[in-house]
């Protein structure tokens, strides 16, 4: 195994992510069997099957689901429409995912998969068939179930098609009561948890503020602390950029370029964000956005000027060739797998700091994972005891206020640590307990990413996190055993 990424031309997602799981694995000390084991990919299922096109004619479409590892179950990973998905790259997904659950401390293995179609080129009813149909036989394999392998929204798929893959497994098996645990990113209505939405962006959010706020960090980048006044770029308005990009906008960065499928648009004044969404709403497009500069060709946004560029939409984006030209001094993954080799080891020579993605878009999983105990609970977070805890802290507080008199200075009773913002007030609702939770998870995980960084004077964050998914699968392995 190769202690520095090895040049590969070939952008091909599965091989740029083992690359970096080889170069991690370099650090670590665990048996080659071992290592090898926890790369390898440990089941891929694909099928073809047919479509029925709204004009009645038949179109045959490619379908994956890739379980990279059952060292948890069940397995976790999105669901993609995309007329570029491969059976490499759900792999390469899957075992993303795998390194992202154990990062966490979220108890599943990997998974990832979906169907090669252009989510844009279809009817609703054409996207309701395909889903019902590809649900139906991940059901039928043993692909699909609250036990085994649950998914999630992902690149070209969110709510909507969530709620029709809960409906077909409770349509094959009505007898399981625990049948709305099958998927996240749910409706609402359908066993969905307040704050999945906009978990992952947000997620993305609180990785960058601990970055910016990490003295060793700031020192490498050569910028000033603090999120506020940051000029950020984003690429990709979705799920995961949309929400990203609003949190940013909160805290007070800059928002200099926002790229879309179709353009990007640019002020170096900053856009408003709240604008740029109402103007959206209305034209169908953020080009034209008044006071910005259209850039008809999305790429450009990603070699802008600016302090964090986030790349929030596919695969290889910033690769050898542009890579020399970014002028961002943090590149920060929202996307999965945004940035090839080539272009990590161009960045680690210059400085940049890199935010992984296994670290950085885990807030959508995390908050998955809560959906999940919910739906398994049959109860939501906070209901069984909200009144209680109402009760004790209007006690408490009175008590407390009776020997100290009046005290509001807006500090939290027991803060938990790190820049973690104030604990969830008894009887809180649930998404506040949800956010709080997914605030948590993402403090106290970079903390640990940056401490083993520095411990075992690892080059990058990104080593440093794959070297800790690493030994947290290794060490479940040893305790498992191997199967004889
Ligand atoms: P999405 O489909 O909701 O949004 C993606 C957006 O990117 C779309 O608006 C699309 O038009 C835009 N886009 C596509 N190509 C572009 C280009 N070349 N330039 C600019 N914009 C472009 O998808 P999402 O759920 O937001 O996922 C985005 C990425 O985040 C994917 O890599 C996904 O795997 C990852 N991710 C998503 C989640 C989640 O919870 N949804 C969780 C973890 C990781």
């Amino acid at each position: 195994m190769s202690t520095t990424p090895s040049p590969s031309s070939a952008m091909n997602l599965f091989a740029s992510t083992l690359d970096f799981f080889d170069h991690a694995a370099a650090y670590t000390r665990h048996a080659p069997g071992m290592l090898e084991q926890i790369r390898c990919c440990n089941a891929v299922h694909r099928i073809n099957f047919p479509l029925r096109m709204d004009d009645g004619s038949i179109r045959v479409v490619e379908a994956y689901r890739a379980q990279h590892s059952h060292h948890r179950l069940p397995v976790k990973g999105g669901m993609r429409f995309s007329p570029d998905l491969t059976e490499d790259m759900a792999m390469a997904l899957a075992m993303l995912m795998t390194f992202k659950c154990a990062l966490v401390g979220v108890p599943f293995g990997g998974g990832k998969g979906g169907v090669r179609i252009d989510p844009r080129a279809h009817s609703e009813a054409e996207l309701e068939r395909v889903t019902r149909r590809y649900t139906a036989d991940l059901v039928q394999k043993r692909f699909l179930s609250p036990s085994l392998d649950v998914p999630a929204p992902d690149y070209g798929t969110g709510e909507r098609e969530m709620g029709w893959i809960v409906d077909t497994y409770k349509t094959l098996h009505p007898e399981d009561i625990n049948h709305l645990a099958c998927v996240t990113g749910k409706p609402l209505p359908l066993g969905g948890i307040p704050g999945r939405r906009e978990a992952t962006g947000l997620g993305v959010f609180i990785g960058v503020r601990e970055c910016v706020n990490a003295e060793a960090d700031m020192r490498q980048a050569g910028l000033e602390g603090g999120v506020e006044g940051k000029r950020i770029v984003i690429q990709g308005l979705g799920n995961v950029g949309s929400h990203a990009a609003q949190a940013f906008h909160e805290a007070g960065a800059k928002l200099v370029a926002l790229a879309e499928i179709d353009g990007a648009i640019h002020n170096p004044e900053g856009l408003d964000y709240d604008a740029v969404v109402e103007y959206r709403r209305r034209k169908g497009t953020i080009l034209g956005f008044p006071g910005a500069c259209d850039l008809a060709d999305p790429a450009e946004a990603l070699e802008l000027d600016c302090d964090v560029l986030v790349p929030a939409a596919l695969q290889n984006q910033v690769h050898a060739d542009n890579a020399p030209r970014v002028r961002a001094r943090i590149i920060a993954e929202a996307a999965n797998g945004p940035v090839t080799p080539e272009a990590d080891a161009i960045f680690q020579q210059r400085g940049v700091v890199v935010i992984p993605d296994m670290y950085l878009n885990a807030g959508g999983v995390t908050v998955s994972y809560f959906e999940w105990l919910k739906n398994l609970n049959h109860v939501s977070f906070g209901r069984m005891t909200r009144r209680y805890e109402q009760n004790v802290y209007r006690s408490l507080f009175e008590a407390l206020e009776q020997l100290h008199g009046d005290r509001d200075d807006g500090q939290a009773l027991l803060p938990i640590g790190g820049r973690i913002s104030s604990p969830p007030s008894p009887g809180a609702g649930e998404k506040e307990l949800v956010l709080s939770a997914l605030e948590e998870t993402m403090v106290i995980t970079s903390r640990q990413v940056h401490e083993r960084k520095q411990a075992d004077n690892l080059p990058d964050l990104r080593t440093a996190a794959m070297v800790l998914a690493i030994d947290k699968i290794a060490q479940t392995y040893e305790y498992m055993g191997i199967f004889p």
